[in-house]
């Protein structure tokens, strides 16, 4: 068996989109996905079902997992033959320990890649309408960090202050009056203008701007945390101006569309149009069944297909049990028009039955319980069964806040997604507290009601163009 690569991919600031393409298509077919904690969340469930998920994601002031770890667990696993991605926030070589990984690799003969990222220095500035550099306020830029191993950063202050238009500094938030104090000491303008953008580029963002001599005020303020990019310089005057991702319609938002099968959601790609995340969850797989599949198959006078996904299983499963299709009963019908569709693709040019009831001698074909209410013994095509992945998605997406809404589109979403959550680990409770929930119709808001979500709100129309209206009316906060 051959040694697999290690690809140090960039993830990018946190918009899941601004990751390269070539990053995306490595993280699509890794078999193993290191990921750090300011990775969007959405990225990890475009790995493939079966992949292995590690978090080493350092929190400040703890440690999961220690760097030689992350170096050991890589080479083990590319000399199991496997294929590992590395995702790091931003782009890997600024301040992302690269190199350290790099030689790890490099000592340990196991063939690697580097792909660049966006690093938050430029993105962050760019999503609130601030480019770095300007032919008429600003010709150099630098990337400084503002925290250090032990004790406060003693980059050349004089060097900075004096010859560099454009400061970026990362890590700098706890000290910042520091950096502020050293700045004007060493000759800046105690005027220069100065602005911190949290959680740049994700549904999080906030900016606020100030000088050097007042931003400590107006950080403590505005309670202004990590991650937060700090971005002194001239430049800062042009976001009033040019700013535009805070104003978008709905780009202040993450949400969370449920799902009750393993179809793609046109709700959440009309979202993702119009600016906001948007997660389908719980993500589901069809596993076909076999087992239960009737040996008397002439004793039936007719087959109803209930759901339209177990048209095609069937026709595996006869062909697989060399069944020839003339030995059918001769009435087959499915309840829906996709089931008619896909019944004319195997030549059964059906009627669609839309009301149907018990009735004796027909072979009812579908979802477990579409099939339960009519008939004892039918036949079980498939069954929808969750993604675990999809939990770990979550879990980050919901303890990172980044989780401003979620969407029943029906009542069956308010059980999937519930039940989801607690399998998750998640406290219901916690769960409801700091999100909008909104309902299609009566039935769903009916349901999140009696399941115990408070405050719902209901559509006024079933679809999705009023739920873009209402989600744009809504002011999102967060705690
Ligand atoms: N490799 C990363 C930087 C890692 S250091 C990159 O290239 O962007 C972590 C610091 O980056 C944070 O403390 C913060 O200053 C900055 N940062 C990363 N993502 C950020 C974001 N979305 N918003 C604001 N700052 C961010």
């Amino acid at each position: 068996m051959g040694v697999g690569t290690v690809y140090l991919v960039g993830a990018g600031p946190g918009d899941s989109k601004l990751i390269t393409v070539r990053g995306f298509e490595y993280l699509r077919t890794a078999d193993v996905v290191l990921y750090d904690r300011l990775v969007n969340p959405l990225l990890l469930d475009e790995a493939k079902p079966k992949a292995e998920l590690i978090y080493c994601g350092k929190l400040p002031d703890r440690h999961h997992l220690r760097q030689e770890a992350i170096q050991e667990v890589m080479i083990e696993k590319a000399k199991e033959g496997l294929h590992v991605i590395r995702l790091k926030g931003g782009d890997p070589g600024v301040f992302g320990r690269v190199g350290e990984e790099a030689a790890a690799l490099a000592e340990a003969e196991v063939p690697y890649e580097i792909i660049p990222g966006i690093t938050a220095g430029i993105a962050a500035p760019a999503y609130a309408g601030v480019p770095v550099t300007h032919r008429e306020h600003a010709s150099s830029f630098a990337i400084v960090t503002g925290h250090a191993q032990t004790g406060e950063p003693s980059p050349n202050w004089e060097g900075l202050a004096t010859s560099i238009d454009t400061i970026a500094f990362y890590m700098g938030v706890k000290n910042l009056s520091f950096i502020a104090e050293n700045l004007i000491k060493h000759g800046k303008s105690k005027d220069t203008p100065i602005m911190l953008v949290e959680w740049a580029t994700t549904s999080r963002q906030r900016t606020v701007e100030g000088t050097l001599e007042n931003i400590t005020e107006v950080v403590e303020r505005e309670n202004i945390k990590n991650p937060a990019l700090t971005l002194v310089g001239d430049v800062v005057g042009l976001r009033k101006s040019l700013h535009w991702f805070e104003k978008k319609k709905l780009t202040d938002q993450t949400i969370l569309v449920g799902q009750t099968n393993s179809k793609k959601s046109s709700i959440a790609a009309k979202l993702r149009e119009n600016g906001a995340e948007a997660f389908e969850f719980p993500s589901f797989r069809e596993t076909p069944e076999s087992e239960s599949f009737p040996e008397n198959l002439k004793s039936f006078s007719k087959i109803v297909f209930l759901a339209s996904e177990s048209v095609t299983p069937f026709f595996k499963e006869i062909k697989r049990r060399r069944i020839d299709v003339r030995s059918l009963p001769s009435e087959i019908t499915a309840t829906t028009k996709r089931g008619a569709v896909y019944l004319e693709e195997h030549g059964i040019f059906s009627e669609i039955d839309s009301f149907i009831q018990e009735e004796e001698g027909v072979l009812y074909i579908g979802k477990e319980d579409q099939i339960a209410p009519l008939s004892e013994d039918g036949w079980i095509s498939h069954r929808a069964v969750t993604n675990e992945k999809s939990n770990i998605t979550l879990v980050r997406l919901h303890q990172d806040k980044r989780l401003t809404t979620v969407v029943f589109p029906c009542a069956e979403a308010v059980e999937t997604v519930t039940r989801e959550v607690e399998e998750a680990g998640i406290s219901f409770k916690e769960w409801k507290e700091d999100k909008l929930f909104i309902c299609y119709g009566p039935k769903s808001r009916m349901k999140a009601e009696e399941t115990g979500y408070e405050n719902c709100i209901e559509l006024e129309q079933p679809d999705v163009d009023h739920l873009i209206a209402s989600l744009a009316a809504t002011q999102i906060t967060y705690s």
